[in-house]
């Protein structure tokens, strides 16, 4: 449940800047709480990198994240929370493929990539013999490693085959990003099994403990279906939230803080850490330069909507494919959306939400017709058949994956020593990008709202 303050209705106001998932459940947190709380939002909806819109026949197809991790509480707790808890919908299928001049399967028992099943390890022709016995090693390799990146790390303990074409291809995936870029501290999962003697026998204690159930879900109307809820919650519990508005000053002010001018107690900056900055520069000029330094990639998802009847059958109850960097050109992922969903399967068409874009790989030179005909194209290849699209959308995501570059926390640590009281941040651009860690900033970012209102902060 999103977290609960005491707090004394009409005792005081909360401005939040940005109506994405982390902004809206920040709203909702403080109006459950009973606080005044005014959004203001750039774009003409809320939601943002939440989309889902109708396409090839069906009532709601997302145009960006299609799911949420189940087994962390923050997500299905807000979906229960705003009346969502029976709409959730699992994935019918999560065996996936990597593609390295074939289809393969994803060995069996890993985590996030890090092998974990020896039979699984061995058996793997994703793998040559030479990258297998050079996994082998891992327990023997040195297990201090002072550099805070994923990819260096598993490279040293597993070699490179085992980096490139499972841990990479996959949390490179997730993230849009290159694992030798990633702060390792950014990954919890991983690095809490780096703190082991071995990273394999870790894996394989964790892969064996994991427990049953869904790993995901999404609202049957899929990811926008979550945001919508948010609003509408936050809204019936009085919050104001105006949409094509965008802020272009937040300055401290007495006790309080002037949003464009608009007094309030305390302000909640849930929009992209980049956009924050030229905000925040003319009066809080140290926190809007760290703010400033944040990268991040582009990302585009092209749908595909092709003839059931054309399908290999070798797909069927499959959930998409990864494309390891080594042999990858445009695309770095496939999700065989129709196969994965079975409330978006017809009978007529399969759809294919076809990823393209990456950390340092720049989309927004492309045109639509050149990024829909590499997807095509290099997909064709992949599956070996030719994909005749019956309808194509395409959905341009610009530099909507931050990048948690080695040392992120000092970056962390640094803003947190200039933001001053009574201001929040929240959002992917921290501390997780995946839908339940965004949730619960804003939650966090509510509570601590609250707490300043209050004057109970520290
Ligand atoms: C293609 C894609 C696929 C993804 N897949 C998944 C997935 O399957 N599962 C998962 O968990 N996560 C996924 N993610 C990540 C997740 O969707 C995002 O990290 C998350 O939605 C970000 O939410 P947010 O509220 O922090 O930021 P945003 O969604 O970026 O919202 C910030 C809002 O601030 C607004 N804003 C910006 N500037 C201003 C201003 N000056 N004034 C007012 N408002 C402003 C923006 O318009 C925007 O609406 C995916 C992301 C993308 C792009």
């Amino acid at each position: 449940m999103p977290q609960q303050v005491d707090v004394t209705a009409g005792a005081g106001h909360v401005t939040v800047v940005g109506a994405g998932i982390s902004g809206l459940a920040a709203a909702h947190a403080v109006a459950r709480a009973g606080l005044a709380v005014t959004v203001h939002e750039a774009s003409g909806r809320v939601g943002g990198h939440l989309c889902t819109t109708p396409f090839a026949g069906r009532r709601a197809v997302d145009e960006s994240a299609d799911a949420f991790l189940a087994r962390v509480p923050d997500a299905t707790a807000l979906a229960r929370a705003v009346g969502l808890g029976d709409a959730l919908v699992a994935p019918s299928s999560s065996s996936a493929f990597v593609w390295v001049d074939e289809l393969h399967d994803l060995p069996r028992g890993t985590v996030l990539g890090i092998p974990g099943d020896l039979r699984s390890l061995l058996r793997t022709p994703l793998l040559t013999p030479r990258g297998k016995a050079r996994a082998l090693t891992e327990p023997l390799r040195r297990r201090h490693d002072p550099h805070d990146s994923l990819g260096r790390l598993v490279r040293h303990r597993f070699g490179f085959e085992v980096h490139d074409r499972l841990v990479d291809a996959l949390v490179g995936s997730i993230y849009a990003t290159d694992t030798n870029r990633l702060s390792l501290a950014m990954v919890p999962q991983l690095a809490a099994l780096s703190r082991s003697r071995s990273m394999f026998s870790a894996a394989h204690r964790a892969a064996g403990a994991a427990t049953t159930g869904p790993v995901f879900f999404s609202p049957v109307d899929g990811m926008g279906a979550l945001a919508d809820a948010t609003a509408a919650n936050a809204t019936a519990l009085g919050a104001r939230i105006t949409t094509g508005h965008a802020v272009s000053e937040v300055a401290p002010d007495g006790t309080g803080w002037r949003v464009d001018g608009e007094r309030t107690d305390a302000v909640v900056l849930a929009c992209p850490a980049r956009a924050a900055a030229p905000m925040l520069h003319p009066a809080v000029p140290e926190l809007g330069r760290e703010l400033g330094q944040i990268d991040s990639a582009d990302v585009v998802i092209v749908t595909v909507a092709v003839d059931a009847a054309t399908w290999p059958s070798r797909l069927r109850g499959r959930s998409g494919y990864l494309v390891p960097k080594s042999v990858q050109d445009g695309v770095t992922a496939v999700s065989f959306a129709t196969q994965k969903w079975e409330h978006l399967a017809d009978g007529e068409t399969e759809l294919l939400r076809i990823s393209l874009g990456r950390d340092g790989v720049p989309l927004t030179r492309f045109t639509d017709d050149e990024l829909v005909s590499t997807a095509v194209t290099e997909v064709s290849r992949h599956l070996g058949a030719d994909l005749a699209p019956r309808e194509v959308r395409i959905s341009r995501w610009p530099a909507s994956f931050p990048q948690y570059r080695p040392g992120h926390e000092h970056w962390l640590s640094r803003i947190e020593r200039a933001r001053p009281r009574g201001l929040t941040l929240a959002g992917a651009s921290y501390r997780g990008i995946g839908v339940p860690a965004c949730i619960a900033s804003g939650e966090r970012a509510a509570a601590a709202a609250l707490a300043h209102v209050r004057g109970s902060a520290p």
